[in-house]
């Protein structure tokens, strides 16, 4: 028999603007990019796929990201996204990562750090698993 998971009533959240996930905290620090991202950023720079990759991003045991994840995201303007239609898909899928949907951390960790949990509209476990397996991590 499979186990209920803990998120099977759904789960609330809303953004509250907070800019909290942008900022860094350890291993959260990493904005992974996928090639899907990678190409939707330098379309929105206005750059090759190469160069976009060149000038904004490193790679961590083969894993490519934006640079600096020991720093706040480089494209935080005060709590706002400055990339907002170009943000890659671990942005847009926040806060339901596979880190985050573990029930203690949900409601100890990942609640007092993001104050949109909790809030706003339910979404349904079938809501959460699509966001879940719509962030495939790929290697650079
Ligand atoms: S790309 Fe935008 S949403 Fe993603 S971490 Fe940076 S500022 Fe935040």
């Amino acid at each position: 028999m499979t186990q209920k998971k803990f998120y099977s009533e759904g789960l609330r959240f809303e953004c509250q603007g907070s800019g909290k996930c942008c900022t860094s905290r350890g291993a959260y620090g990493y904005v992974y990019l996928t090639r899907v991202d990678r190409k939707r950023f330098a379309d929105f720079f206005k750059l090759s796929s190469v160069a976009f990759k060149r000038e904004y991003c490193e790679t961590t045991e083969g894993y490519l990201h934006l640079r600096n994840p020991d720093k706040n995201c480089e494209f935080l303007e005060g709590t706002r996204c400055g990339v907002y239609e170009a943000r890659p898909e671990q942005c847009r899928t926040w806060p339901f990562w596979p880190e985050n949907l573990r029930a203690k951390g949900w409601s100890k960790e990942v609640s007092s750090f993001c104050p949109g949990i909790g809030k706003g509209r339910l979404y349904s476990e079938v809501e959460i698993e699509a966001q879940l397996k719509s962030r495939p991590v790929e290697e650079a």
